[in-house]
């Protein structure tokens, strides 16, 4: 039975969907005005997995990650750089989906855009002032927090505690309203006459932060919904903001079932982040090392974990999934080179592969525990290394099941990891594409023969496209 901690309740808990066997799930996507870091690469690489086991697990998960594709940040690049501030965000949201296309997430469903949810950001902001949550100065619209008796349930703040972060701090933290009623009131509209900027009722303006992923994922699922994550640092004030603001609309109904939350990636002690430049991004890391050996360094830690970053952990990180590959890959060309019928069924084997399988699915089980999975995975190599070398020296001693149920297995596996096991590298993955190349340069040249330039001109130029030209001679 799948537990995971949720960090409303402080506890971990038995999971249950709120439907069926739909499970609606929503992560805070990334804001796309440069190339993203690997601490975002950790904390997607940790919600794509968690997304495949509960697949697994039978569920039909929908997964969606915005795109916050207008926002300070990206505004300001797009003035220094003298260009549209789309530009700049279809640039960095289109390089942001190779990063993680070749990081093996791609179980994403839908990356719904903050431009396109602009009239339901509206829509929800006059509601929660027609509910009396929210209000109007010359600046902007703000959440009236003291209206929202629960807030400070997610982060676990009291509200009325003289001495709280909740007290006292501006939650804003671009600017400052004179005209709020109150310090900590949230933006949920900024009235701004500077372009980029969109009509409203009450002039033109842009949507704050919190605003959009609740507008989102009401569209997408309505006013409650399963999951929804995001790395630690969100959970104040961001993720308490969007509570405030669901709930208050749908009369306090809890908006998420469970909240998860990703350790931060860490350098020297601190978090990696833009604003720190203590950054690597995904793709600089990919010059050196396999995108495999990155994501199996982000699943050898447990995704609430912190994660320090060093050379030396992508090291290990390399070794074990070479390990793993050559492990299966050992298994397959055994099971090739089998000419003997399965004489003696080695159950004392079978019994090891039980016990290890029993402990993966318990350890993904405890909170999507990948650390202590993969460690069992891991130290099963030796079981199978030894039984491959003890066949050479006694050829009787063998087990066809053992082989097919350990192979189907790591299918299972890499099912839910998604490393590339069954692949001996990524070169050989390569390899494929030339064969393939390779059919469609014979089917123009038949084309040609046959005088339908028509169609080799088009193969022809698509080929081009991908960077490979082409010369007739
Ligand atoms: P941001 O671009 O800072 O809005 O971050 C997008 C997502 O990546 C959020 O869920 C963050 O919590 C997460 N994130 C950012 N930096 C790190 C880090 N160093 N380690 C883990 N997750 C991170």
């Amino acid at each position: 039975m799948l537990e995971i901690y949720n960090t409303m309740t402080r506890e971990k808990e038995l999971f249950k969907s709120r439907g069926n066997n739909r499970i609606n799930f929503f992560v805070c996507g990334p804001t796309v005005y440069e190339d993203a870091h690997i601490g975002h690469g950790r904390t997607y690489v940790a919600f794509d997995l968690i997304k495949r086991y509960l697949e697994y697990k039978g569920y039909a998960v929908f997964l969606i990650e915005n795109i916050t594709d207008v926002d300070d940040k990206i505004i300001q690049k797009s003035k220094e750089k003298e260009i549209d501030f789309k530009s700049i965000s279809n640039y960095y949201e289109k390089r942001f989906k190779e990063d993680m296309d070749l990081l093996n997430v791609n179980s994403v469903n839908a990356y719904p855009k903050t431009t396109d949810y602009i009239n339901e950001m509206l829509d929800q902001i006059q509601r929660l002032i027609d509910k009396g949550y929210a209000y109007e100065t010359s600046e902007g619209i703000y959440f009236e927090v003291s209206k929202f008796s629960d807030f400070g349930k997610l982060s676990n703040q009291d509200l009325n505690k003289q001495k709280s972060r909740l007290q006292n701090e501006n939650l804003e933290t671009h600017s400052f309203d004179s005209n709020k009623k109150n310090i900590k009131d949230f933006a949920l509209w900024k009235k701004t006459e500077e372009e980029p900027n969109f009509d409203s009722k009450w002039g033109k303006g842009r949507p704050a932060w919190h605003i959009e992923d609740t507008a989102i994922t009401e569209e997408f699922f309505g006013q409650q919904y399963d999951i929804h994550g995001g790395g630690l640092d969100l959970i104040f004030p961001h993720h308490e903001a969007e509570v405030a603001q669901m709930e208050a609309l749908s009369n306090k109904k809890p908006m998420v079932k469970y909240w998860m939350h990703t350790g931060f990636l860490n350098v020297n002690g601190v978090k990696m982040s833009k604003s720190l430049n203590n950054f690597i991004t995904i793709r600089d890391l990919l010059e050196k090392w396999d995108p495999m050996v990155f994501r199996l360094f982000v699943l050898s830690t447990h995704y609430r974990t912190r994660i320090d970053f060093s050379e030396k952990s992508l090291d290990q990180a390399e070794k074990n999934l070479k390990r793993l590959k050559n492990t299966i890959q050992k298994l397959i060309d055994f099971k090739k080179d089998l000419d003997i019928e399965d004489k003696l069924e080695n159950n004392e084997l079978l019994d090891k592969l039980y016990e290890v399988k029993n402990n993966f699915f318990k350890d993904m089980d405890d909170d999507i525990n990948t650390s202590k999975a993969l460690a069992d995975i891991l130290n099963f190599t030796k079981v199978i290394n030894g039984f491959i070398s003890e066949h050479e020296s006694n050829p009787n001693k063998n087990s066809l099941k053992f082989i097919n149920e350990t192979l189907a297995f790591y299918e299972d596996v890499e099912s839910i990891f998604k490393l590339n096991l069954f692949y001996q590298d990524l070169k050989e993955d390569k390899g494929d594409y030339d064969d393939l190349l390779k059919i469609l340069l014979e089917t123009r040249d038949k084309l040609r023969q046959e005088k339908n330039y028509e169609l080799s001109d088009y193969i022809r130029d698509k080929i081009n496209d991908l960077g490979i030209s082409i010369e007739d001679k």
